[in-house]
């Protein structure tokens, strides 16, 4: 059985992955983006982007949207004030209100348009999660690596097959983990000291 990574990797990835630290990219002001449809033939939910993305990446959690038969999500962030939705907002609701990434999803077509940090203290505070491949447009940054890739058996992927899953993802150019890649943990880790400074925790 041909397995599918996910539809945007499985022909190969042409662009080479990016090397740019969240924290740059925070304060760089990057360009523009573009919008995000639902899979709505009809009356689709649009989210418009006005901003560069980064740490574009596959998920394998169980959390994440993935487009059927794929094992991986593709996600990246945004900042959450660069992200409004344009059109059929009405459409949209709160998968799990208690989730700390609480998923915006269209109740027809069941894509998740946005997922969005409301706890302040949360490292991922002020970035929404979105699914570039809901986008037409070009210039979005290429897929930079795999995350989380033990846990797509949580969604059904037998244990043994892993190795051969993340030597598929290492033919394809991209560095399989089992949590984010070291340049997203050590964001989380400075992020969380500086929250833990401001909240007066020491
Ligand atoms: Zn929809
Ligand atoms: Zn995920």
């Amino acid at each position: 059985m041909k397995m599918s990574i996910h539809p945007a990797v499985d022909a190969g990835i042409k662009t080479s992955p990016a090397t740019r630290s969240l924290w740059g990219y925070i304060n760089n002001k990057p360009k523009p983006g573009g919008t995000l449809s639902c899979k709505c033939s009809k009356n689709p939910v649009v989210i418009k982007i006005t901003s560069q993305a980064a740490h574009n990446h596959l998920c394998g959690c169980s959390q994440c949207w993935k487009p059927e038969g794929a094992l991986f999500s593709q996600v990246a962030v945004v900042p959450r004030d660069k992200l409004s939705v344009t059109k059929n907002a009405s459409k949209l609701e709160i998968l799990d209100e208690n989730a700390s990434i609480q998923r915006h999803v269209c109740k027809e077509c069941g894509t998740h348009m946005y997922g969005r940090v409301e706890d302040e203290s949360h490292h991922f505070y002020g970035l929404d999660f979105v699914h570039l491949e809901l986008s037409q447009d070009d210039g979005w940054p290429p897929i930079q690596f795999a995350g989380f890739v033990s846990s797509i058996v949580e969604s059904g992927t037998n244990p043994s097959e892993l190795d051969e899953v993340r030597a598929r993802v290492h033919s394809l150019g991209l560095e399989p983990y089992d949590s984010f890649s070291p340049q997203l943990n050590d964001f989380i880790a400075s992020r969380s000291s500086k929250l833990n400074y401001k909240n007066k925790v020491y």
